[in-house]
């Protein structure tokens, strides 16, 4: 990986991109995997990098329905494993949730590496390797664990693909999204959308477990029963809109 400078203004960004392309070297993250990323930094660049209240109203949300969770699992594809494998890990390990790894551009060799980076980073069980259940799709991501995602009742999907996160909502799950763009099918499909970058936002998830682990059930469920995921989006897009207001003002000045 190319050494950043800490103090350069765009350290957090250059970091996760040079991530992301080690990754790659690595043979956990596909090709394509770079170009999610560039369409995520550019949104990210519009929310002014930074997780915004809806973001963090989703977050609360999302790991109250971890919490609550009688079968919850976290699926893992390229770009997570390269970006934030500690990160999926401890938030895991904080809510009892299992981790699968699923890819659109599956191969076996693939799926391998990632598990092992994965346990590198502190995981015991990764499931995905012999996918003994399928959904009802035409590509890769149908082959999922029977004791993982195909029984979940929630699932945390980070850069989803909009096609299986509808299809997980149909079969009745909590779908859980991390997606820095707020008008991807994705965002639009799933039961809670958190528009914001995958690193922050398992990070601060993470920390919200540790704290609501210890709250009484009831304020978890109030926090689900009062969600409103189409209120989060809208708030999510007028947070750009916001942003670029300001961004207009400082040109103008
Ligand atoms: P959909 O199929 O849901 O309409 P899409 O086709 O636009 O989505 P994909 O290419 O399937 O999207 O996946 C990339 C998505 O992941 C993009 O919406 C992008 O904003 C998001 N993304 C990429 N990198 C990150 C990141 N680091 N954090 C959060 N979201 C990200
Ligand atoms: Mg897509």
């Amino acid at each position: 990986m190319t050494d950043i400078p800490q103090d350069h203004p765009r350290y957090e960004s250059l970091l996760a991109r040079e991530k992301v392309a080690a990754g790659v070297k690595m043979g956990i993250t596909s090709i394509q995997g770079l170009i999610a990323q560039g369409r995520g930094e550019s949104f990210d660049y519009l929310i002014g990098e930074r997780s915004t209240e809806s973001a963090l109203y989703a977050e609360r949300a999302a790991v109250a329905a971890l919490l609550l969770a009688e079968n919850p699992v976290i699926s893992v594809n390229g770009n997570v494993a390269a970006l934030a494998p500690d990160k999926v890990v401890s938030l895991a390990g904080v809510t009892g949730a299992k981790i699968e790894v699923n890819l659109f551009h599956r191969t076996d060799t693939r799926v391998h590496l990632i598990i092992e980076h994965l346990k590198a980073h502190g995981a015991s069980e990764v499931l995905g390797k012999n996918p003994d259940a399928s959904l009802e799709l035409s590509h890769d991501r149908r082959l999922v664990s029977s004791k993982g995602i195909y029984t979940a009742d929630v699932v945390l999907v980070p850069l989803e693909d909009g096609d299986r996160c509808e299809k997980l909502v149909e079969m009745g799950k909590t779908v859980i999204t991390i997606d820095l763009n707020p008008m991807s099918r994705t965002s639009r499909t799933a039961t809670i959308s958190i528009v914001d970058n995958v690193t922050r936002a398992l990070e601060n998830m993470a920390k919200f477990s540790r704290e609501m682990k210890k709250e009484r059930k009831e304020e978890l469920v109030k926090l689900i029963t009062t969600y409103d995921n189409k209120m989060t989006l809208s708030e999510a897009i007028s947070e750009i809109q916001e942003h670029l207001k300001t961004m207009v003002a400082e040109v103008e000045y």
